[in-house]
């Protein structure tokens, strides 16, 4: 059975339907939520769920991060209204595991950052649901992560140039090389002496790099990537994100600081 829930009567108004992703919510005003999510029809946008906070936690969890949903929808006078939200995938998993918490709030903070309002894309609809799903299903959170990166800067027109140095256009050659933020890729030993601003990238990191760039979602699984690498890769796109932002992500951060918990759980006490 499908659960539904009216937040408000829908009025005589227009109203249309929208499948979206929750992103996030903040309070708004005595008893409504200000919600951002991203829809299939009209990409990112900000709505308004009426009364939302005085009801039960079972009916407002439709509207909670990473939720798939239907939604009704009317045309406020600022901002849309939600009228109504019929579950489509609660995606539960993905607020009660902590670590699976800190993946997907990295995923809808990048969707939410990068993105402006009323673009849609299909593709970056159908890669945002895919990561969440195979993050709830228990995929590898790190890889899903480092995939959807790369498809990510690609859907957006900040694919990372990897095959050529972004300087001489020389193909990379089988050896240590650079990576500039501001070129928007690889640069070669011999370039980086002049520019000097590269950062230093290992051959192993640009080449998992460019397989998870170019490969399908299978291919690009069948790689085993050990941690140094996955921790070289992480770094270095977290200071690409930084630079196209001009800020910091929140969640790298949040996911670092799980991971460290963990560790320190799993580690025996020194006495
Ligand atoms: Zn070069």
């Amino acid at each position: 059975m499908v659960e539904r829930y009216n937040f408000t009567m829908p009025g005589k108004s227009h109203s249309y339907r929208l499948q979206a992703i929750i992103l996030r919510h903040t309070d708004w005003g005595e008893a409504d939520r200000l919600i951002t999510l991203y829809s299939r029809e009209e990409g990112k946008i900000r709505a308004v769920a009426k009364g939302v906070r005085k009801l039960r936690s079972r009916k407002s969890g439709h509207l909670e991060p990473f939720s798939e949903v239907n939604l009704l929808m009317a045309r406020g006078r600022d901002l849309p209204i939600i009228t109504q939200a019929e579950a489509i995938n609660p995606f539960t998993s993905l607020r009660e595991d902590i670590t699976l918490l800190s993946y997907a709030s990295y995923v809808a903070e990048l969707i939410d950052r990068f993105l402006i309002e009323e673009e849609p894309n299909q593709e970056i609809f159908q890669l945002l649901i895919h990561t969440l799903t195979r993050l709830s299903q228990g995929a590898e959170a790190a890889f899903e992560a480092r995939f959807f990166d790369l498809k990510f800067l690609d859907l957006i027109g900040f694919k990372p140039e990897l095959m050529e140095c972004v300087i001489c256009r020389e193909k990379i050659q089988p050896q240590d090389q650079f990576f500039s933020l501001d070129l928007g890729g690889a640069v070669c030993p011999n370039c980086n002496r002049t520019l000097r601003t590269g950062i230093p990238i290992t051959i192993d990191a640009l080449k998992y790099l460019r397989h998870l760039q170019r490969s399908s979602y299978p291919e690009a699984r069948k790689a085993h990537i050990n941690p140094s690498i996955q921790i070289e890769m992480e770094s270095l796109l977290q200071r690409y994100y930084t630079h196209l932002l001009e800020r910091k992500l929140n969640t790298p951060q949040f996911i670092r600081s799980i991971h460290q918990l963990q560790m320190k759980a799993t580690q025996p006490e020194e006495d």
